[in-house]
Parts: C-alpha cells; sequence; structure tokens
C-alpha cells in the first residue's frame, strides 16, 4: 500500500517516513521544496525507490491536488508548531487551510484513498489547567479560541497554537460531515500531548531543532523552566516520538479507529519526573545534569488514554527509554 505524508521532514513526520517505510510501505513524502527532503531521501535509502519526494510548497497556500493521486492514505502532520508568533493567523491559517486543502484534494483527486490520518493535538482538549481535570476525547479546548479571539495578538503564545489546532480539527470533522456523501474514505484523528524522543529529521543546530524538544532541551539539560515550577509544570501528558508515529500507522490498519479522535499518551507529567528518572540513569548522559527542585509534584491533570489503548493496542516507551535514547541522541550530536 502506498501513503501520502505531508510534514514529512519534520519532527514527528521523519519518524512516520520512517516507520512506514520499515513496514513495507511506498511513501510520498511532501515537503515544501525538492530541498527537503534530501535528507530524507540519504536516511531512508536502503528502502530504495520506495520513498519518493512531492514538493508541495505552502500548504495555507493550495490544496495538495497532484500529490494525492494514487495514494492508498494520507496521513497529514503539517502545520506549524511554535510558540513565537505574533499575529494568531501565522498558525491558524496554514492549519486550518492545509487540513482542509488535503482532505478536498482527496476529494477531489483520491479514488483510491481509504483512510485520513490527521495530527491532532491534545492543545484541542484542554487549555493549560490548574483544577484536576481528567483529559479525554470527549473534550474541546475552547478556552484557547476564545483567547483568540478577544485578545488576538495580545492573546497567550500557547492559546495561538491551541486555537491553530482547535480550528484545524474542528474544520477536519465539519469538512467529513459535509461531505459524508461523496467520500469513499474515513478520518482518524490522533491527538497527542508533548512529543519528545530522538530526533531522526534533519536537524543542523540546537537552535532550529523543533520546539517540543527544544523545550525538553532547555529544560531537562540546562535546567531552564522558564520561569515555571518543575514540579508543576508542564501537568500535562507525554509520549515518545517513535510510538506517536507507531500510533499513526496503526491507525491505517485498524479498521476501527476510522472516524474517531485518538489521545494517545504514556502519562501526565511534571518537568521533576523526568528530571529525577535523568539523574537517576547508570551512567550519567551528562557530568553535569540540572536537578530542578527535588520534591512532591503538583499534579492536577489525569489522562484518559484508554480509547486509544483499546483500539491501537499501542505498547508505549517507558518514560526510562525515553529519557535514555533522547539524551543518547543529544549528546551524540554534542548538544
Ligand atoms: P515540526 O515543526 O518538526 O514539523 C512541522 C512540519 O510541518 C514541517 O515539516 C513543516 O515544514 C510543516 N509545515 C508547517 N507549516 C507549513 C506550511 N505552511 N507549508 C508546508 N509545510 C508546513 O513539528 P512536529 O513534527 O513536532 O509537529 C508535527 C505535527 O504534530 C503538527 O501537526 C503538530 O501540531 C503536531 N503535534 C506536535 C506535538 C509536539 O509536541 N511536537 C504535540 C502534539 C501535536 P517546514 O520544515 O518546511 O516548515
Amino acid at each position: 500500500a502506498s501513503i501520502l505524508v505531508t510534514g514529512a521532514n519534520g519532527f514527528v513526520g521523519a519518524w512516520i517516513v520512517k516507520r512506514a517505510l520499515e513496514k513495507g510501505y511506498r511513501v510520498r513524502a511532501a515537503v515544501r521544496t525538492v530541498q527537503k527532503g534530501r535528507h530524507l531521501l540519504e536516511s531512508n535509502k536502503v528502502h530504495g525507490d520506495k520513498l519518493e519526494i512531492v514538493a508541495v510548497g505552502d500548504i495555507a497556500k493550495g490544496p495538495l491536488d497532484e500529490a494525492v493521486k494514487g495514494v492508498d492514505a494520507i496521513i497529514h502532520t503539517a502545520s506549524p508548531v511554535t510558540l513565537q508568533c505574533d499575529d494568531p493567523k501565522e498558525l491558524i491559517e496554514p492549519a486550518v487551510n492545509g487540513a482542509v486543502g488535503i482532505l478536498s484534494s482527496a476529494l477531489k483527486n483520491g479514488p483510491s484513498v481509504k483512510r485520513i490520518v490527521v495530527t491532532s493535538s491534545f492543545a484541542t482538549l484542554l487549555a493549560y489547567s490548574t483544577e484536576p481535570v481528567t483529559v479525554h476525547e470527549g473534550l474541546w479546548n475552547e478556552a484557547s479560541v476564545k483567547d483568540v479571539e478577544v485578545n488576538g495578538s495580545k492573546a497567550a503564545p500557547i492559546s495561538k497554537y491551541a486555537a491553530s489546532k482547535t480550528l484545524a480539527e474542528k474544520a477536519v470533522w465539519k469538512f467529513v460531515e459535509d461531505h459524508k456523501s461523496e467520500i469513499n474514505w474515513d478520518v482518524t484523528v490522533i491527538n497527542p500531548p508533548w512529543i519528545f524522543g530522538p530526533v531522526v529529521h534533519e536537524v543542523t543546530t540546537l537552535d532550529t531543532l523543533n520546539a517540543s524538544n527544544q523545550h525538553f532541551h532547555r529544560g531537562l539539560v540546562k535546567g531552564d523552566f522558564q520561569g515555571t515550577d518543575p514540579l508543576k509544570y508542564p501537568n500535562r501528558g507525554w509520549c515518545d516520538v517513535r510510538d506517536v508515529a507507531d500510533a499513526h500507522i496503526r491507525s491505517l490498519e485498524v479498521p476501527a479507529a476510522g472516524g474517531e479522535r485518538l489521545l494517545v499518551s504514556n502519562a501526565s507529567f511534571v518537568y521533576q519526573d523526568l528530571l529525577d528518572l535523568a539523574n537517576s540513569l547508570d551512567p550519567k548522559p551528562y557530568h553535569t545534569l540540572a536537578m530542578g527542585t527535588p520534591g512532591t509534584p503538583i499534579r492536577f491533570v489525569t489522562i484518559d488514554a484508554s480509547k486509544a489503548d483499546r483500539i491501537l493496542a499501542l505498547k508505549y516507551k517507558t518514560a526510562e527509554e525515553l529519557v535514555r535514547d533522547t539524551f543518547a541522541d543529544y549528546t551524540a550530536r554534542g548538544w
């Protein structure tokens, strides 16, 4: 079977490409420019012509009519991930137009497409909370959308990102509903929380590392929590990028995943949990490692990932595997 993967040169996209090729899929990797596909071709060259690169430009601007032709399934990961943005439209337009664009191209030019898996986010379920809450797929983060509607560029940086993901996911479900009599495919949405892990995409310097790994590096290696308490922050779930990649691929294979939102996560965490774990590793990954503030964490968030457990039956990596393998990758790169 063949799959189109958008955002294929990103942190998550590159892992999906790698795992899908290893599982025997033919992969068409969509990136902005041919140049951005070179590292993917090089790092997956054992798979020969099973990997093809397609340059699609800016997904905010146009649909992917050519890219979808002939594939059996699509995994749409492309969407901007940053907390550095002034006008929220810079995130919302590519998120929403990209998601709707891929669905409309599949409707128009993808008669062979059977399933489309869209990478959404935990951020579509919950805004930051200081109240105890159990997070599951029945929730929608209306608060971040409201923050952006009311405050525009003055909204909290996390609200701009969360609103882009929430509006994009809502647009996906609306498209499916509006076109249900015309489409031959169904949609699965994956809602992962913070994704960390070793890197297989092209990263030349630490400053160009993707946003979630920058947080991980800044906190766990440098001990810089940007003024927040590592015993309370971030109070979200985490998931290893390798498990997130497998969740996307399993979603193509399991009929029951069709039409579902799936929260994939090992557990909730505060940074101190991972710091304590890192400090307990033998040998230690770094000569000097941040200690944080050892103590009793204050947890607000409980994750209910039982739906994804039931449907996808993933075997998640442990926090120890995450920390050990990520640090091994960072130290090998001199970070
Ligand atoms: P990256 O920044 O590493 O990757 C984002 C990908 O999207 C890149 O390939 C990027 O291409 C592409 N992209 C973004 N904007 C555009 C655009 N306008 N036109 C074309 N391509 C575009 O981020 P991640 O891999 O971490 O994120 C992938 C997906 O996972 C996103 O949908 C994100 O919202 C979601 N997610 C991520 C989480 C995390 O913790 N990392 C948590 C939950 C969800 P280019 O390099 O050319 O800009």
